[in-house]
């Protein structure tokens, strides 16, 4: 876990603080599978900007996930560009919207961040490609690479019986 202590930054109103650091990612789950940041960690830009009433905060990074294709369990890969943005009034108050919970005790918890921001940025399903065929409900085999359809009535002699009485007719 990555945590940045914000009293290196000694930021005082109107100062900015900018710097590269590492943060450490941990996998994902999604859809029943795991997705693992290659690599674990990432070089992130982070900027803190002071004001008078609050800071804001803003991490940029790059990501890579691997994973399985959620159509055809191959390996797939997503490239995720992250620009997050957060925001703590110098007094907060009871307010949580003017506070961000990634910052406690003087400590900016980068890793945190850093995953709930991937989270947002995550597609409802993670493909190998856009258009991946996935695999057949039937047999199982891999659509990409064998495109084909079952017939599957004719493996019901229900419905043979019943060509057969058509066929006749
Ligand atoms: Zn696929
Ligand atoms: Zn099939």
């Amino acid at each position: 876990m990555t945590t940045f202590d914000l009293r290196q930054a000694k930021l005082r109103p109107g100062e900015e603080y900018r710097d590269e650091h590492e943060v450490a990612l941990s996998p994902y789950d999604l859809g029943g599978q795991r997705y693992l940041p290659v690599p674990e960690n990432v070089t992130a830009e982070l900027t803190i900007n002071r004001g008078t009433s609050g800071t804001t905060f803003e991490l940029r990074f790059p990501v890579r996930l691997h994973g399985p294709c959620y159509r055809c369990l191959k390996d797939a890969v997503l490239d995720l560009s992250i620009h997050a943005r957060e925001y703590q009034a110098t007094s907060p108050g009871e307010a949580d919207e003017l506070r961000t919970p990634y910052v406690a005790d003087e400590q900016l918890k980068l890793s945190d961040w850093a995953r709930d921001a991937i989270a947002l940025e995550l597609p409802q399903q993670i493909l190998c490609r856009s258009d991946c065929a996935g695999l057949c409900p039937m047999c199982g085999e891999d659509l990409n690479e064998n495109p084909h359809e079952h017939e599957d009535e004719r493996l019901d002699p229900r419905w043979a019986a019943l060509e057969e009485l058509k066929e006749k007719l």
